[in-house]
């Protein structure tokens, strides 16, 4: 129902920007920005979409950048089967009882109904356990350390959303086994550290590391680990990649044993120990979480560093009658091999019939970090105008020695976007010591740092009691459903919310017992 939003540009009036307001219609702003930023498209199954080469390129830098950081970990790669058995999948009880309701079934093969109904992994603990209690036979097997870049599925109830919450996911998920549990925790900060690395130095998007609440650990993990971001247009936190300590859990259950080098004999017979078993996963809702942080009302922002393409030339002040463009043609093409042989992911754009205020338009909606303007007067005093995406900032910029500068200035947009967006995250971090500021906070669109106890009954109180207390504009966002706090995590690094625990003095907010940590709760996607 919105009315086409126009924009103006060198005389021009266009149709084709986006539609809507990101503070105004949020929902609505991020699929538009998406669909005309050729990141994705529709499907005809709900919950389903297709990456595009412009967003499924960034998912590649990401897979890059990661895959050779868990390389130098000793982590190998390899591919198991995308259907699980029932008795595989049911074996961990904890952790099919999380699953169940999301799990997708495969019950035919053409028109005959199967004997044995098979599932579709949503995650492949299980599948992949077994093999790990048949390959590890020793100690000195271990560490195993596998990765495997695939996609699950999980059909979600909660509203879809591209990209955040899909039924079918691209993710990597390690699956790690240990003698020793002080070598599985290590590893669990390792990686946990490379997803927030993933996150501040791709995708210029700050997030908070810390351990989740009992609540909220991953189905038969002893702990979780994650990092946390947030979307301040909707004060709303968001989940943004995790790494599990699964203990003893899995390999009790599959019978992951060795014989450790530091037990005796017992009865004349060798003592067998469970391995210790980590699990870590980060998806393609990294891409989401960018988007939704960087865009704008003129559309996608891509941080220099992942974007496919960084820089765009664009002839101006061309002539009409077209055989005097040449040689404007000819510096925007020379531009672009310069820059290319520097390694710099550049394109002029020559396309025919498109005014320069129309092009400046399209490279804005799709998030190109930098303009490169060159025109006659550009080209008589050897420069060209630079126009930077992210604030819409101008200069004139030498031609002479371009690479160099342009390299500089990228280096300059994914810095100061990430400290942009930091500065965002922290001053809606707010510490809040007494009940009645709860709410308001929460609907201040901020992510609430409250003394807690840890307590998972006391986190459902404060779920329910934030939720019946929230007003009913918070409830009608259908998208985004919780109108109650849960926690997102307890952060790592508590000395940045100040002194705490305060001797005895810090009780927790809801039930008044002693609080153990500053623990930061939030609407959540
Ligand atoms: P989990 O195995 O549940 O810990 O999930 C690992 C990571 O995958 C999470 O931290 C999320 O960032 C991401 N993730 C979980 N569910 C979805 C989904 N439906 N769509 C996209 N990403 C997801």
């Amino acid at each position: 129902t919105a009315k086409p939003q126009t924009v103006k540009k060198d005389d021009d009036v266009y149709e084709m920007a986006i539609q809507y307001k990101k503070e105004e219609d949020f929902p609505g702003w991020y699929t538009d920005v998406l669909i005309k930023g050729q990141m994705l498209d529709y499907y005809d199954i709900s919950g389903c979409y297709i990456l595009r080469p412009w967003s499924y390129t960034i998912w590649q830098t990401i897979q890059n950048w990661f895959d050779d950081e868990i390389k130098k970990l000793g982590v190998q790669d390899c591919y198991f089967p995308m259907f699980v058995s029932k008795a595989r999948l049911e074996k961990e009880k904890d952790h099919i009882e999380g699953f169940a309701p999301e799990v997708a079934w495969v019950t035919k093969a053409g028109k005959s109904d199967l004997e044995e109904h098979i599932a579709i992994r949503p995650t492949s603990e299980t599948v992949m356990y077994p093999y790990y209690a048949k390959w590890i036979q020793s100690h000195r097997d271990l560490p195993l350390k596998l990765n495997q870049w695939n996609s699950v599925v999980r059909w979600e109830f909660k509203n879809p959303q591209p990209f955040l919450r899909t039924r079918e996911f691209l993710w990597q998920e390690g699956h790690t086994a240990f003698l020793y549990k002080s070598e599985a925790e290590q590893e669990v900060l390792d990686i946990l550290d490379l997803y927030r690395r993933v996150y501040t130095d791709l995708l210029a998007v700050p997030v908070i590391p810390g351990k989740k609440s009992e609540n909220e650990k991953f189905a038969g993990a002893d702990y979780t680990t994650t990092v946390e971001g947030f979307i301040s247009t909707t004060g709303r936190g968001i989940q943004g990649a995790t790494s599990h300590h699964l203990g003893q859990n899995f390999s009790k259950m599959f019978d992951i044993t060795v014989e450790s080098p530091d037990s005796k004999q017992v009865d004349g017979k060798d003592s067998r120990v469970p391995v210790f078993q980590n699990s870590w996963g980060l998806s393609t809702r990294t891409l989401g979480v960018m988007v939704m942080v960087h865009g704008d009302d003129q559309g996608l922002v891509l941080p220099p560093r992942v974007a496919m393409q960084q820089v765009v030339i664009v002839p101006v002040g061309l002539s009409k009658s077209e055989g005097k463009n040449q040689t404007i043609y000819d510096e925007c093409l020379k531009l672009e091999r310069t820059l290319i042989a520097a390694g710099v992911r550049a394109k002029a754009d020559l396309r025919d019939g498109y005014t320069p205020g129309w092009k400046f338009n399209d490279w804005e909606m799709r998030g190109v970090p930098l303009r490169l303007e060159l025109g006659p007067r550009d080209i008589a005093s050897n420069s060209t105008l630079a126009v930077r995406r992210f604030d819409n900032n101008k200069s004139s910029m030498p031609l002479a020695d371009i690479a160099t500068t342009v390299r500089t200035f990228l280096d300059d947009i994914q810095a100061e976007m990430l400290a942009r967006a930091t500065a965002k995250f922290d001053s809606h971090l707010i510490n809040v010591t007494k009940w009645e500021d709860v709410v308001p906070t929460l609907d201040a669109k901020n992510v609430l740092v409250l003394p807690w106890c840890e307590g998972p009954k006391c986190e459902d109180e404060i779920k329910e009691r934030s939720k019946s207390q929230a007003n009913k504009g918070q409830q009608e966002d259908a998208k985004a459903p919780s109108a109650g706090a849960k926690s997102l995590c307890i952060p790592f690094g508590q000395e940045r919310f100040g002194p705490f625990p305060d001797g005895e003095e810090q009780k927790c907010i809801q039930c008044g017992e002693k609080a153990k940590s500053w623990t930061m709760f939030g609407r959540s996607y």
